[in-house]
């Protein structure tokens, strides 16, 4: 199948705007002029209504693990500790990260299952320079209570590191209201730009504990910072100038629609992929408690028995539609539907009738149509 005719259906990168793709043909200019200067500080005005925050921002050249490394090798020092709170694979990302760069306290939870606050409250009480955690675990389909571990965090002086890349502008993610010093989220998301760009918030309680000198070069914060705040705005290593075209267009997108509006269609879409996916007898993945939801901007959920992810996946592909299946351990165990950035109702539509079909082939369609009506309903249509 061409990829011009593809649906993707991951949770990232998602499908980008013919008019975001467009915009990133213009001719280069200098990074160091007026013109760049213009693009990144609209950018760093709308990205403050996008994290909800009042912080600086900056935009790095890189993937998302850019920011979740600046953030860590930032704040923490070879003698600082970090607490990191995992049930998923990116939240043992931030363990690996933190050993890099200091001592880590990793408290590590099943995937998919809820943190326990208690644990991580009782991790805190041994004293941590900073708390590092993923608002949406990708992996699994999860949200986790960073509201939470905000308070806990403010309540042992640390500093709050959250990932929020497969987050913030999906989900419900209120940066200042949660305490969040350094929240961190990845272009290739629900911003529906190319992969290729990480964007950081810093508030001045994390300013104010930096470490002197950042032990990463290029990720480096506090330089980020100081040319961000230079007048015209630059950041201080070449940029990914076509990327910084297209975050500026698709932010202007975005903001159109009302940055609360997205999170609202975002939140229907995902409810109508949970809605199929009880109709089609598909259990979800993640376990949730009254501090957890099942993630809006990536749907889990378990294999059905008896069909292999190659049968699937595979069969989902043959029809045109990417799905993603499971990281790791999950292996062929979970597949996972991202609704992000500008996905459709009719992409939404597309992805469970293809499932639908793909079902009955291996006789496992409880009733035909069955999913799609659910989701209708879900869309209001
Ligand atoms: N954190 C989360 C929650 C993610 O979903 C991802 C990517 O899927 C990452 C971190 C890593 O981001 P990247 O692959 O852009 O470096």
């Amino acid at each position: 199948m061409d990829i011009e005719d593809t649906l993707l259906m991951i949770p990232g990168p998602v499908k980008v705007a013919p008019r975001v793709l467009r915009t990133m043909s213009r001719p280069m200019i200098s990074h160091r002029s007026g013109e760049f200067g213009a693009i990144y500080s609209d950018c760093r005005a709308l990205l403050k209504d996008f994290f909800e925050t009042k912080n600086e921002i900056v935009v790095m050249t890189g993937s998302g693990t850019v920011g979740m490394d600046a953030a860590v090798a930032g704040i923490i020092g070879r003698d600082d500790t970090i607490v990191t709170i995992s049930n998923g694979k990116f939240g043992e990302r931030f363990t690996e990260i933190g050993e890099r760069y200091g001592r880590v306290v990793p408290v590590k939870f099943d995937w998919g299952t809820p943190f326990d606050l208690d644990k991580v409250a009782a991790a805190l009480e041994e004293g941590a320079k900073a708390v590092a955690m993923v608002h949406n675990e990708t992996s699994v389909g999860l949200t986790n209570p960073a509201k939470e571990v905000g308070n806990l965090a403010r309540k042992h002086d640390a500093i709050f590191i959250v990932d929020g890349i497969s987050s913030i502008g999906g989900n419900e993610f209120q940066t200042d209201e949660w305490s969040i010093d350094i929240a961190i989220t990845g272009s290739q998301k629900a911003l529906a730009v190319p992969p290729g760009l990480a964007v950081v918030s810093t508030s001045p309680r994390a300013e104010e504990r930096m470490l002197p000198k950042s032990a990463s070069y290029y990720a480096d914060l506090k330089a980020h910072l100081k040319s961000a705040r230079k007048s015209p705005a630059q950041t201080p290593y070449t940029p990914a100038v076509p990327l910084f075209y297209a975050l500026q267009e698709a932010l202007h997108m975005a903001a159109d629609e009302g940055f609360a509006a997205r999170r609202a269609r975002t939140a229907r879409q995902a409810e109508a992929v949970r809605a199929a996916a009880k109709a089609l007898e598909i259990e979800l993945f993640p376990k949730v408690n009254e501090h957890t939801h099942y993630s809006n901007t990536v749907t889990a959920m378990k294999m059905p028995t008896g069909i292999s992810d190659d049968k699937l996946r595979g069969g989902m592909k043959k029809q045109g539609v990417v799905v993603s299946g499971g990281q790791e351990q999950l292996k062929g165990k979970i597949f996972r539907i991202g609704t992000m950035g500008v996905c459709s109702t009719s992409d939404i539509l597309q992805t469970i009738q293809t499932l639908e079909l793909v079902l009955a082939k291996e006789d496992r369609l409880p009733q035909r149509g069955a999913g799609v009506e659910a989701a209708s309903k879900a869309l209001g249509i």
